[in-house]
């Protein structure tokens, strides 16, 4: 049967397997941009792929008649995450996900089923997938101002919600911005509902980059469970990495148990989004973590942190106006030519640009790349736009 299958693959599609190959090796050596981590060896576990692994329900919930599945590895990641954030060990839950706006989702699913007549406060600087999001889930939403880093405005939040003191509050703060690498203060945000004196309020965080490495900023910002978050997000393929996208949500046991609904059909309780769930990606996760521990994950964000102040450095040292928020692996410049822009893949948004330094991330392609800014020539486009 398989000698068959690959018999009737033509030559020429072979051609294209291989000239893809090529090309996608060439690519990943000038990505800047873009936070995922390319450096992860899974060679030791690629004969997974063999086997047709499928995590369908809750992976807490033992007593589905599919024995292909990783439940065991994919609790060990959501407890890892859990210590990480400082969430009681006995009132914590979680999954892997298919990434952040996945796990965005499921923590406004959770808030909304927690206050059904509650109003979602969020950033201008908040990643698009929550806007979707609720939108998806059908809950009023307030926009609340940026400052210039990204983070969220307080005093514009405070004022905000103070106008809507008789709803239940659901805030969706962000642990590093998508552009900036800003991070919204959760115990800020908390004492703000205190001291308007609304009760009835959930926080989720969405960490979906810089959540990996929080616990380790120094000083650090207030984002965990202690800090006062309901639920947190990270994705898997950024800071961790991996070959396929994914994502964890952490939160409170309690919380989803409000939700749990019996679903026969699979012998379980089904208190995630999607029915078939992705059971390989718990097991990349599981086998980075295993490898690097915690003290690996910290020496991992401290090489991070330490080109991307190499990088800062040498931009300004060229002239060019960069900066980072603290404790940020992100540097934002002004925006780049656009063949700079082109061949180190960075992602622009208004008048600027940013340089994510994952851990791959090397001094010499922070060299090169100040290279081409030092000697290039084209001039930046200008956009004009009708600004009526
Ligand atoms: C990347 C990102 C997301 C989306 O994560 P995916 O894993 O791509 O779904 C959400 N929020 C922030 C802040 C992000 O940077």
């Amino acid at each position: 049967m398989e000698a068959s299958i690959k018999n009737n693959i033509k030559a020429a599609d072979l051609e294209r397997l291989q000239q893809l190959d090529q090309e996608m090796a060439q690519s990943r050596e000038t990505v800047l941009g873009y936070p995922t981590s390319k450096d992860f060896d899974y060679s030791a576990i690629n004969h997974f792929l063999d086997y047709p692994i499928n995590n369908i329900g809750d992976p807490y919930e033992e007593g589905s008649t599919y024995k292909v599945h990783t439940h065991e590895f994919e609790r060990e990641v959501v407890r890892f995450f859990a210590k990480l954030f400082r969430a009681n060990p006995q009132d914590y839950w979680g999954y892997v996900t298919n990434g952040s706006s996945e796990s965005n989702l499921y923590g406004l699913y959770l808030a909304r089923e927690s206050f059904p007549k509650g109003m979602v406060y969020y950033s201008e600087s908040t990643h698009y997938s929550v806007r979707k999001n609720i939108h998806l889930l059908n809950i009023p939403s307030i926009v609340i101002r940026s400052q210039p880093n990204g983070e969220i405005d307080y005093e514009d939040f405070e004022n905000t919600v103070r106008l809507n003191r008789h709803k239940p509050a659901i805030v969706l703060t962000t642990f590093g911005t998508t552009m900036y690498e800003a991070k919204d203060d959760v115990s800020r945000i908390k004492g703000i509902l205190k001291n308007l004196a609304i009760h009835d309020h959930y926080i989720h965080c969405d960490g979906a980059l810089a959540g990996t490495y929080g616990a380790f900023m120094d000083p650090r910002t207030p984002f965990d469970f202690k800090d006062g978050a309901d639920s947190i997000s990270i994705s898997g393929h950024k800071f961790v990495g991996s070959p396929i996208p994914c994502g964890v949500i952490v939160t409170k046991k309690s919380t989803r148990d409000r939700i749990a609904k019996s679903i026969s059909y699979i012998g379980s309780l089904d208190t995630t989004i999607t029915g078939s769930r992705n059971g390989h990606s718990p097991l990349f996760l599981w086998y980075t973590l295993k490898k690097l521990g915690v003290e690996g994950l910290r020496a991992r964000y401290e090489s991070s942190l330490e080109v991307a102040q190499y990088c800062e450095m040498r931009l300004k040292e060229i002239g060019i106006d960069a900066w980072r928020n603290p404790g940020a692996i992100t540097v934002v410049l002004p925006k780049v030519p656009a063949s700079i822009q082109g061949k180190w893949q960075l992602a622009t948004e208004g008048d600027k640009a940013h340089i994510i330094c994952m851990p791959c991330i090397t001094k010499a392609q922070i060299d090169a790349f100040v290279y081409d800014m030092a000697n290039c020539e084209e001039e930046v486009e200008e956009k004009f736009e009708f600004d009526f």
